[in-house]
């Protein structure tokens, strides 16, 4: 059975020995289009909830924050596109990583 590409970035996560960014989430799994990082963005809601269940809470999804990298500004939201203090877009992503509590 093919796995899905959600599973197969819960795979990454899981087997990750460092926080990832969708960048690299989306290389590992041989998506280089511009679209990759986009696809994974959009996984990893539903990857959270997904690890909640399987792992009946014991493992999370977390995420650094992205940070401005102009004025240090911390987000709360994973794809932030502009900085709403100095509407710098020189962003530094979000990392994924699952963690135990
Ligand atoms: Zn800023």
């Amino acid at each position: 059975m093919e796995e899905t590409t959600r599973e197969k970035i819960v795979n990454i996560l899981l087997k990750a020995k460092e926080p990832l960014t969708a960048r690299k989430i989306a290389e590992l799994l041989d998506l280089h289009s511009p679209r990759g990082e986009e696809i994974v963005y959009k996984h990893i809601p539903h990857i959270a909830k997904t690890i909640k269940r399987r792992f009946r809470g014991k493992l999370l999804l977390y995420f650094s924050p992205p940070i401005c990298s102009n004025c240090g500004f911390k987000f709360n939201t994973i794809k932030p596109s502009k900085c709403p203090k100095c509407k710098s877009e020189r962003i530094l992503p979000a990392r994924f990583v699952i963690s135990s509590k």
